[in-house]
């Protein structure tokens, strides 16, 4: 059975998950309890001249592309509508009891995932002060899939609300406290739905309670954040209020001196908006070494690139600081778990962030390091204290998971 069945509720029923965003709609069609993808699919450059479908259909093997014309989120509907009517599977055959919409920011008020009404859209919507670039594509997305899918109830599923358990201590930041209450300046985290999977699919893999155990889950993709899991629960992560604090990202600079803009704006005469772009659009790995992809900069670094090794060298440095003052907040640690793109497929990067650490308990395993694998593995040597696991994340299906379980809750034994 894979991960995704063993976690699933014992239904037939079909979800369909929603991510929303500026310029582009993914779908998935979920049958979450088979833990099976019945159809996937991409509409880009919403808004643009030239738009884009791609249409999946795993079990085929099957795969259509398409030039389309998607003025705005509710075409990018009609058209995900017209794929699964040209290509199937069948909506009637395989008709969704819901729809899972991921959204990014919920703030402080929502905590877990929430059936979408008038008030819930009002307050994404309010929320996009927080999220200016995500919630208002979110909701954009929501108000089109309700065009669409009139009948189903749809589910806001937020990347924050898994954070929600974190304590003040973790969450707060040291200045006014009046002004950051106003301003809800506070450490909200991201990749939640990623950082809730994942540690819940370590806990799977290691047989043992997810509440017995005490994790550090590494996030490592195009954005990146490290996560503190004690019981299955968030207790500190990496990203903040918004996802540029942190971890060395792909293009995003992670944790700095708040100083350094200060010094920016004054002495290179920068512009808000233009240390907004250097921070988050012009730094991190691609800052560093040239390259925002991993795979570019692993090549450029093996080809003897000296920014390119610096760049995998301060990515992995940062990794490892987090590693350590999360051991300190956890008190113990059971298990560090890499995930997502980064966390997933580099063993470079994963053998460098845990080098070191062998005084701590942490002993890699070279060879099982190396081993190329789409399925949830340990990778830690057999006398290593601290498990580590390399466990494939599966934000969709968790968005899949945690609508049913709102639309159609288990029983109570
Ligand atoms: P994600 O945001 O989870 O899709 O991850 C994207 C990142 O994963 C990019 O930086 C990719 O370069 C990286 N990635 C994907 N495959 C590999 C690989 N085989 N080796 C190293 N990095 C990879």
């Amino acid at each position: 059975m894979s991960a995704r069945a063993a976690s699933a509720p014992d239904t037939d029923a079909v979800v369909l998950v929603v991510n929303s965003g500026s310029s582009s709609l993914k779908y998935q069609l979920i049958e979450p309890a088979a833990g099976r993808t019945l159809a996937a699919g991409l509409v880009e450059r919403i808004g643009m001249e030239d738009g884009h479908l791609q249409h999946r259909i795993p079990a085929d093997d099957a795969s259509f592309d398409e030039a389309v014309v998607v003025p705005d989120h509710e075409a990018a509907f009609r058209v995900m509508l017209g794929a699964f009517a040209a290509h199937g599977p069948s909506l009637d055959e395989h008709a969704p009891i819901a729809v899972g919409h991921r959204v990014v920011q919920g703030g402080a008020r929502f905590f877990e995932p929430t059936l979408v009404d008038r008030l819930v859209k009002i307050n994404i919507d309010e929320l996009s002060a927080l999220a200016p670039l995500h919630n208002p594509a979110n909701l954009a997305g929501i108000e089109a899939a309700e065009h669409a899918f009139p009948e189903v109830p749809h589910v806001a599923v937020f990347d924050t609300a898994f954070h929600q358990t974190m304590p003040p201590a973790a969450y707060s930041y040291a200045i006014d406290r009046a002004l950051a209450a106003k301003h809800r300046v506070r450490r909200y985290g991201f990749h939640g739905t990623s950082h809730a999977y994942v540690s819940r699919a370590a806990a799977e893999f290691l047989g043992r309670p997810v509440e017995e155990l005490r994790q550090i889950v590494l996030h490592l993709g195009n954005g990146a954040s490290a996560c503190a899991v004690s019981g299955g629960r968030s207790v500190e992560t990496s990203m903040g209020m918004t996802p540029l604090e942190g971890l060395v990202m792909g293009t995003r600079s992670g944790d700095i001196d708040p100083a350094v803009l200060f010094h920016l704006h004054r002495r290179a005469g920068l512009s808000v908006d233009e240390l907004d772009r250097l921070l988050n659009s012009e730094s991190g790995i691609l800052g560093l070494g040239g390259h925002r992809d991993m795979r570019d900069l692993t090549h450029a670094a093996d080809a003897g690139d000296a920014d390119a090794v610096l760049a995998l060298e301060v990515y992995t440095h940062r990794i490892r600081s987090y590693i350590g003052a999360y051991a300190a907040q956890l008190g113990r640690v059971d298990a560090i778990v890499f995930t997502a793109g980064v966390g997933e497929n580099s063993a470079i990067v994963r053998e460098w962030s845990l080098a070191g650490l062998e005084g701590f308990g942490v002993l890699l395993d070279a060879d099982r390091n190396r081993e190329r694998s789409q399925a949830a593995r340990r990778i830690s040597a057999d006398d290593s204290r601290v498990e580590v696991l390399v466990v494939p994340t599966d934000e969709e299906f968790e968005i899949a998971r945690q609508t049913l379980a709102v639309v159609a809750p288990p029983p109570v034994e």
